[in-house]
């Protein structure tokens, strides 16, 4: 699929294999999830632009280079909390918005109750965060958000897809790359991703 990566690396996999184990316990569930989210966010920061720069090392002069644009991370909450740290472990000096939305369960539609996001962000490269891609509802929501205060690319970035939410997530955002570590098939008439890893936000704070 176009501007979709998956990342097949056998650690991530590994990791991913005991996120999704009924067995694992929360404390686990969240340290494999901020795991999780280094290589994600290191993959779907590719492409970030950079300038260059010389530096003097205790040997001599080299180039390197400077990210160029400042980087603002958006989890959703609650679940993408989990991502949080490993994300800005990678990228310190981002800034970072709040997106609180649940969704409904009887309509499967997300309903906002937390906007904390800038409300200029041309300036700024966007990564949504959100563990699950299910029926794409909340990612596309807080997208147009991002997209209606000015975001020119938003890169997002869960840990499981399903294909329905991929290409619904298409759909309103065609060139926008989305990072994952699995896609999964189905989506279960509660709107659950099969065989997923079950709430991801309960699993992660154990309620
Ligand atoms: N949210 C979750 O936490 N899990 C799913 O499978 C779908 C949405």
């Amino acid at each position: 699929m176009k501007n979709v990566t998956v990342i097949d690396h056998p650690v991530v996999q590994a990791k991913l294999a005991q996120l999704r184990d009924r067995k694992t316990p929360h404390p686990e569930f969240r340290r494999l999830l901020g795991e999780l989210s280094l290589p994600l966010v290191y993959e779907a920061t590719r492409d970030l632009p950079v300038k260059s720069r010389s530096i003097n090392t205790p040997l001599a002069r080299a180039a390197g280079v400077a990210l160029s644009r400042e980087v603002l991370l958006v989890p959703i909450l609650r679940a993408a909390l989990g991502m949080l740290d490993g994300s800005k472990q990678i990228l310190p000096e981002a800034r970072v918005g709040f997106i609180g939305m649940a969704r409904n369960e009887k309509t499967l539609q997300p309903e906002w109750y937390l906007d904390k996001v800038p409300s200029r962000l041309a300036r700024f490269e966007a990564i949504l965060l959100d563990p699950m891609l299910a029926t794409g509802g909340s990612a596309i929501a807080a997208g147009q958000l991002l997209e209606k205060r000015g975001a020119k690319k938003i890169r997002f970035v869960h840990v499981l897809a399903s294909r329905h939410g991929i290409r619904e997530l298409r759909k309103h955002f065609p060139k926008s790359p989305i990072t994952v570590a699995a896609i999964d098939g189905k989506l279960n008439d509660i709107g659950y991703i099969v065989p997923g890893l079950g709430d991801a936000g309960d699993r992660c704070f154990g309620c």
